[in-house]
């Protein structure tokens, strides 16, 4: 970590920034380092001088939940060129860190349609290829061409397909040093109008049957083969159970929401409980969805 002062004193990584803003939880602690990079030749510097280890790569932080203790090493977050979109003719290029909603508004808006499920994800595009996100039946491999991903510890960029990336229900092969820097994402030639009103149609779904206007990452656990997290968490009664300032959404049993009180470790310790009591009742081992770091242990 010696290049450290000269990077600061250029402007280009700062200490001890909070993140708990840049998520949709707005609880956690600090990056131990923090860095925006506007270009490719940024995040170059960046990495190669010798700070890069560890690096965590935050997107629009709506699948995180940070420890009060914060992240140690780097976080990185891509702003600028990696901002950028290009619709084509049968195809969009977009940045990995364009946010989804953007993504889907701009491809329909010129007549690309498929994309138009991202309306209701608010995360980047680099998350979206992380995770595999999706939503009413589409998922980021069904849409995406190609991702172009750097691996920090080579810097060696290279195209990857989403069976090359192995995404399947919210999971790629991604590794701890693996950056996704763009995406190519398949469109077809469609009826404009046609198109908005599907991303009303997934944005009013959500309004109906999402928490609203309340501090959360979405779905906490995948849903196990064949079921609903959500409808396991019901049954065992456990809508509206709190710890501290969190507590599961009783709107959708799925959800752990945040109160400005919350603290990250409310949220994580109510995450084990729900997962305990699940398994208790029904013998169902729920995963977590959403990523906890800077705990010991991984939810
Ligand atoms: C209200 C709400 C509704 C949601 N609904 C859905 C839904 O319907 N479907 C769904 O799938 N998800 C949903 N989510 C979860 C979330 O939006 C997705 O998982 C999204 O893909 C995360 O993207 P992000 O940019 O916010 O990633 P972050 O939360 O910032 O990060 C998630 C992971 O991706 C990694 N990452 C981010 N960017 C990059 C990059 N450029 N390169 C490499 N790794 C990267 C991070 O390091 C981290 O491991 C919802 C969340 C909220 C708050």
């Amino acid at each position: 970590m010696s290049n450290i002062p000269d990077l600061v004193s250029a402007g280009l990584i700062q200490p001890q920034v909070a993140l708990g803003p840049m998520t949709t939880y707005k609880i956690g602690g600090n990056a131990e380092y923090f860095a925006t990079v506007n270009t490719r030749a940024e995040l170059d510097r960046v990495l190669t001088a010798g700070v890069a280890t560890p690096i965590t790569v935050l997107g629009r932080g709506s699948n995180l939940l940070v420890a009060t203790g914060g992240v140690a090493g780097l976080v990185l977050r891509l702003g600028g060129v990696f901002s950028e979109i290009e619709v084509r003719t049968d195809a969009v290029h977009a940045g990995a860190g364009v946010s989804l909603p953007v993504l889907a508004r701009t491809a329909t808006k010129e007549g690309n349609r498929g994309l138009e499920f991202f309306v209701g994800v608010p995360g980047s595009v680099g998350g979206a290829v992380r995770m595999n996100a999706g939503c009413h039946g589409i998922e980021t491999r069904d849409v995406l061409d190609k991702a172009l991903v750097l691996d920090a510890a080579t810097g060696a960029a290279v195209e990857r397909g989403a069976t090359d990336l192995e995404l399947s229900y919210r999971h790629s092969n991604l590794g701890v040093t693996d950056i996704v820097l763009s995406a190519v994402f398949l469109t077809t030639d469609g009826d404009v109008d046609e198109g908005e009103q599907v991303m009303r149609d997934v944005t009013a779904w959500r309004r109906k049957h999402q928490p609203g206007g309340t501090h959360n990452a979405g779905s906490v656990f995948k849903n196990p083969p064949g079921d609903s997290a959500g409808r396991l968490i019901d049954s065992a009664g456990l809508k509206g159970l709190r710890v501290g300032g969190a507590s599961v959404s009783t709107r959708h049993a799925n959800f752990i929401e945040a109160s400005e009180q919350a603290t990250p470790e409310d949220v994580y310790r109510l995450i084990e409980i729900v997962r305990t009591r699940v398994a208790d009742e029904f013998g169902v081992e729920l995963i977590p969805e959403i990523i906890c770091i800077g705990f010991e242990e991984p939810a």
